[in-house]
């Protein structure tokens, strides 16, 4: 360039997320900004750019690379090397790639509405003023909208929508903030929003100030989110919010909530500031706060939290106006079937459910329902991974493509392998009946066209009755392929481990309530030894029988006689079931009574016990009523250990004799469900400690939904840390069920590579 400068000429390869997001053009506008010269293109790993220029704006132009990066670029590294001699360039060029070698279309995740197109949606003077669709490279939808790859418009359910003149240049022009921006519309080239009534009939000029008025007088209105239909009404009106319990039959679990900005959220919750960026954050997830009074807003939820998120789409903000601080904003679905996503499928489904529907014409091709997460530790804690997060994949070095991990039962999952590449699904729910099998079928069809896909190996769960691994026998029969069973806390375990990229052996303390064992008994009070490749049972918990089976844990009574029972204690003066004593006399005698060592079920049989509860209308309940009940106490129940072969077990039947003794005597179910979990703590410091002296690992992994309990979360991997040991949590999967998918694709990797044959395990 003749200026003096020093010139100087490097290769960069930059890894990690950057497709679809904005990347290269705002490569080129850094570009610019140091006056370099060279090229970007992506590959399969991320970009490689070769720049020449002065030595000095290189090295800036590397360093605010990584600080500028777009929002939804993720970038793990970046790494340069000096190029000898002098390379031609004419100006700075992306590089398209073509299609066959980008190995990895990385599909974006949804992402809510950015602070500039915000600013131009309220702004009277911008030309997208009070358009519900305004998006922008940085945000909008992608992975809902979706249908084959690679991703253009045309891919899309965009594709209907003939981009106007002026968005066409916006779309074209490298400098402006639209540019690619595939969704990219306005009032006149765009989707709209249109107002239906009860019977599904157009409310002329209804739109949004209809369903806005709608909603104020106490409606509940069906909103067309971007993953799926919610059911709306305003929180604060409590008659409106029983009526939509009732009309959707929705027993007691919480309604989620949206709150117009922070500062609502504020008046419910306590929001901290990890909170707070993780609310406002662009994948503006449900956060699941801590309510300001714990018997406040009970209506909404029966615990001390409130799931609550803000406004993500456009639609959402212009719904909420300046009026509405908060509304109820619940998954449109019906009985434990997936989200309602289709226009026609909603208006006949919520038919006596919704009073209108607030619907527009961008078809949803994916269902996604909101992401659940909490802050734990100053970290993401997610309890649901879904819009907003997938299909963002967990990096996995050396993983090789084409696994398949079929999930579990309850909060099902999947996960799809890519060379170096983990992908979990999103929620899919509770795979018990057609319509979610179906749906969770579809999704595994999709991805596989989307990531460009077949499975060569498949893992699923041991137990035979799970509809995941009906699944994947099906499919390893049909394509002669192999399946690996893992079991179901080995898979925990190792869904840890790969949530904190850990290798070797470690100690697992797994934690569920349900999950079958290798002895053909139901497992979940686990501390395990384990690596991707296998594992060993080394302690427990003292197995309770479930009178009844299944309906033992919906009736959980039947585990509160049972403990007592088992404790040697009596039921008398604890209970009022009329069936009291029938279910005593089937443990007594063992009929009917299937064992489980699982630690939900503990809890259970505890919250009943203690009087909190006698029965559960969804799985966790107990536990969530317990959590919620407890009051500061810093006293303990005795403990004790048996051994049962090699295994450890925590004998809680001194601990059922004290408790029912303190309920006879009068004490609060606030100390002593504390009391209950301070002991839990104690024996699981205690017999962790053991195996860790008895093995030499030093490292535990802490997994299973029981870890979804922040009492024992504020305590436990303290606790456990005190005594030397490195504690690990999850961070990128739920601890619940549906992080599992995961576990079992490491541990299918692990036999695949070093060439098990997957049926023996
Ligand atoms: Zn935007
Ligand atoms: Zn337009
Ligand atoms: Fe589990």
């Amino acid at each position: 360039m003749g200026s003096g400068v020093a010139e100087t000429r490097a290769s960069v390869k930059v890894r990690g997320i950057v497709q679809g997001v904005g990347f290269r053009p705002f490569v080129h506008r850094l570009v610019r900004r140091h006056g370099l010269r060279g090229w970007v293109r992506n590959t399969s790993e991320g970009a490689e750019l070769e720049l020449a220029g002065a030595e000095g704006e290189i090295a800036d132009f590397l360093r605010e690379l990584v600080d500028e990066a777009p929002p939804l670029a993720m970038i793990e590294s970046v790494s340069s090397e000096e190029l000898p001699g002098e390379g031609e360039y004419e100006g700075f060029r992306i590089i398209e790639s073509g299609r066959g070698d980008e190995m990895h279309t990385l599909v974006s995740p949804d992402m809510g509405i950015c602070p500039d197109c915000r600013r131009e949606l309220l702004d009277k003077s911008d030309r997208r003023y009070g358009y519900p669709f305004i998006n922008c490279t940085n945000c909008g939808p992608r992975f809902t909208i979706i249908k084959s790859v690679p991703y253009d418009r045309a891919a899309t359910s965009m594709a209907g929508f003939e981009m106007c003149p002026q968005c066409e240049s916006e779309f074209g022009d490298i400098e402006n903030r639209r540019y690619h921006a595939q969704p990219n519309c306005c009032a006149l080239c765009g989707p709209r929003v249109f107002l239906l009534d009860a019977g599904g009939k157009e409310v002329p000029g209804g739109g949004i100030e209809g369903a806005r008025r709608g909603l104020l007088e106490g409606k509940l209105v069906c909103v067309k989110g971007l993953g799926g239909m919610h059911l709306a009404c305003l929180a604060e009106d409590e008659a409106a919010c029983a009526e939509l319990r009732r009309r959707k039959q929705r027993d007691e679990r919480p309604l989620a909530v949206m709150c117009r900005d922070t500062d609502c959220a504020r008046r419910l919750c306590r929001v901290s500031p990890e909170e707070e960026r993780l609310l406002n954050s662009p994948r503006k997830p449900i956060v699941l706060l801590e309510k300001r009074y714990r018997a406040q807003l009970r209506h909404l939820s029966e615990n001390g939290c409130l799931g609550v998120m803000l406004p993500y789409t456009p639609l959402h903000v212009l719904l909420m106006g300046e009026d509405i601080d908060c509304l109820v904003m619940t998954s449109a679905n019906l009985s434990d079937t997936p989200i309602i996503y289709q226009n026609s499928e909603a208006v006949d489904k919520l038919r006596g459910i919704a009073d209108l529907f607030l619907l527009h014409d961008r078809e949803i091709v994916t269902r996604c329902d909101d992401s659940l997460y909490r802050v734990y530790a100053g970290r993401e804690y997610p309890l649901r991974r879904s819009r907003g997060y997938v299909p963002h994949p967990v990096t996995v070095p050396g993983l090789p493509e084409g696994l398949l991990a079929c999930g579990a039962e309850q909060k099902a999952s999947f996960c799809i392998s890519k060379p170096g590449h983990a992908f979990p699904s999103q929620h899919i729910g509770d795979l018990k009946n057609a319509e979610t099998l179906a749906a969770y079928e579809g999704q595994i069809g999709h991805f596989e066209e989307l990531f460009e896909v077949r499975p060569r190996a498949l893992a699923c769960d041991m137990h035979p009755d799970y509809l995941s691994t009906a699944y994947a026998e099906r499919r390893a029969e049909a394509e002669g392929i192999p399946l690996l069973r893992v079991q179901h806390h080995h898979a925990h375990l190792a869904s840890c481990m790969a949530d904190n990229g850990l290798e070797g052996e470690v100690l697992g303390l797994i934690w569920d309530g349900t999950g079958l064992g290798t002895d053909g008994t139901s497992w979940g009070g686990e501390l395990l030894r384990g690596s991707y490749t296998g594992f060993e049972r080394l302690g427990t918990i003292r197995p309770l029988p479930l009178p009844g089976g299944d309906a033992a844990v919906r009736e959980i009574w039947r585990l509160g006689v049972s403990a007592l029972l088992e404790a040697g204690e009596s039921c008398e003066g604890l209970t009022d079931e009329p069936l009291a004593p029938l279910v005593a006399e089937m443990v007594r005698r063992r009929v009917s009574c299937p064992l489980s060592s699982g630690m939900g079920r503990l809890f259970d049989a505890a919250c009943s016990v203690l009087g909190i509860r006698q029965s559960c209308s969804y799985e966790g309940q107990g536990a969530v009523l317990l959590e919620a009940a407890a009051g500061e106490d810093g006293g303990e129940f005795d403990r004790a250990f048996y051994e049962s072969g090699a295994l450890d077990v925590f004998d809680w039947a001194p601990m059922l004799r004290q408790m029912a003794a303190a309920r006879r005597g009068g004490e609060s179910a606030r100390a002593l469900a504390a009391r209950f979990m301070n002991t839990l703590v104690s024996m699981a410091a205690e017999q962790v400690s053991r195996s860790a002296e008895r093995t030499g690992l030093r490292r535990v992994v802490l997994s299973g939904g029981v870890f979804q309990n922040m009492y024992l979360m504020e305590r436990l991997p303290e606790r456990l840390r005190s005594l030397g040991l490195e504690v690990y949590t999850h961070s990128r999967v739920s601890t619940n069920d549906e992080g599992l998918s995961l576990g079992q694709l490491r541990v299918l990797e692990a036999y695949y590579v070093s060439g098990g044959t997957a049926e023996d395990s």
